[in-house]
């Protein structure tokens, strides 16, 4: 059983049906409406480090395969940084130094690439990073797992887990082994756990808008602003002195957590943002004064004038101290929560860790 249909629980229920379980999803919405389908779509492995670098490798190869066999839209597209700036471009080719899965582009090589403004100095291209679209990958993964004989029971919410059981809004539900893939509400169910976790909701701040130039956009866009927020670039010297200059010219912009990054869906549209605002409990009301923010700067990196806004919304993720919360709070029920950020990125390759632990 696998609570939750963003995803991690999908992930679960995808690596389910790999080893010939049974699966059950219960999901309290009629559809995926959570954090899963309110992102880029970037699949940022070249960023990541670690455990989480281990879990993208993997989750490429998986998200390829689903490519294939259930149709899913997924571009090998890799992602660009756009260094605005010689201390950028500086990071860019320390990260270089040490990474073999990063190629530095000049000015000229970085426009054709992806449209800039006047004060491109050059970039990076992250080869191995993918893109889908947010919108669809989710429900259209619930759709083909549906037809591998996964039973989804949507509207249905979980009140409480024991060994064996799960109790939802609509009744009893025996279980084997469940996964609770609760996004940032696992503090709802384990408080203690969530608590000893430090975990706290991250809100962003994401818009919709035209694409000025009216051209394709295959990569994803990064900024300088992404080369002080992602883990693999902390290790790079000059950062602190990116990071001070930056504070220096944009106070407000980086106390408001800006990544100031872009991915085309597939209707031409570009999804730009985001912010990032650390709470237990968010207040519900979102700032213009972020979102016209994050209008400035996508337009000055595209190197467009202003940008038309077609949708805006608020994401939310887990977020704590370590990339991923898990944890088998008793037999037979294990809970994970990607809290680093990076969930579409590193879920497919976390699931099969969390189903040997569960099902040792
Ligand atoms: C604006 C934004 C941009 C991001 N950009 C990226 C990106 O480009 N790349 C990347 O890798 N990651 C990105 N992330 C992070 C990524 O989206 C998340 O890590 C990931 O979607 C988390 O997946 P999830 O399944 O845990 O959560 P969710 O998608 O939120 O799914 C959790 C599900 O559990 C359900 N649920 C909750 N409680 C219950 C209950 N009691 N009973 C039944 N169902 C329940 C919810 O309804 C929900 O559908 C971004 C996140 C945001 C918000």
């Amino acid at each position: 059983m696998v609570v939750g249909a963003g995803i991690v629980g999908l992930a679960h229920a995808v690596e389910g049906v790999r080893r010939g379980l049974s699966v059950v999803v219960v999901e309290r919405d009629d559809r995926p409406v959570g954090a899963s389908v309110r992102n880029f779509g970037y699949v940022c492995l070249t960023a990541q480090t670690a455990t989480a670098l281990e879990y993208a490798t993997t989750a490429r190869q998986t998200w390829l395969q689903l490519a294939e066999q259930a149709g899913l839209w997924v571009r090998d597209s890799g992602a660009v940084v756009v260094a605005r700036a010689e201390d950028e471009y500086a990071v860019l080719e320390e990260f270089q130094a040490v990474r073999d899965d990063v190629v530095l582009l000049d000015a000229s090589q970085l426009r054709q690439r992806v449209p800039t403004g006047d004060d491109a100095v050059g970039g990076a291209w992250f080869p191995l990073d993918l893109r889908v679209d947010p919108r669809r990958a989710v429900p259209a993964l619930a759709a083909w797992l549906a037809g591998q004989g996964v039973r989804f029971h949507w509207s249905t919410a979980m009140h409480t887990v024991e060994p064996g059981l799960v109790v939802t809004s609509r009744g009893e539900i025996k279980a084997g082994a469940t996964v609770v893939a609760v996004g940032h509400d696992i503090d709802r169910h384990f408080p203690d756990l969530a608590e000893q976790a430090e975990h706290r909701r991250c809100a962003l701040h994401m818009l919709k808008v035209g694409d000025p130039h009216g051209r394709v956009i295959d990569p994803a866009v990064l900024s300088g602003f992404s080369l002080v927020r992602y883990d693999a670039f902390r290790a790079c010297p000059t950062v602190p002195a990116l990071r001070a200059r930056l504070t220096e010219q944009h106070p407000g912009l980086l106390e408001a957590g800006l990544n100031l990054m872009l991915t085309q869906c597939p209707d031409g549209d570009l999804l730009i943002g985001d912010t990032h605002a650390y709470a237990v409990t968010h207040d519900p009301f979102r700032s213009e004064d972020l979102d016209q923010a994050i209008l400035e700067q996508a337009a000055s990196l595209l190197g467009a004038g202003p940008l038309t806004v077609k949708q805006r919304w608020r994401g939310v993720y887990s977020s704590a101290p370590e990339p991923f919360l898990t944890g088998v709070p008793m037999p037979g029920v294990g809970l994970v929560s990607v809290t680093s950020g990076a969930g579409m990125t590193t879920a497919f390759g976390l699931a099969p860790h969390i189903l040997d632990q569960l099902l040792a």
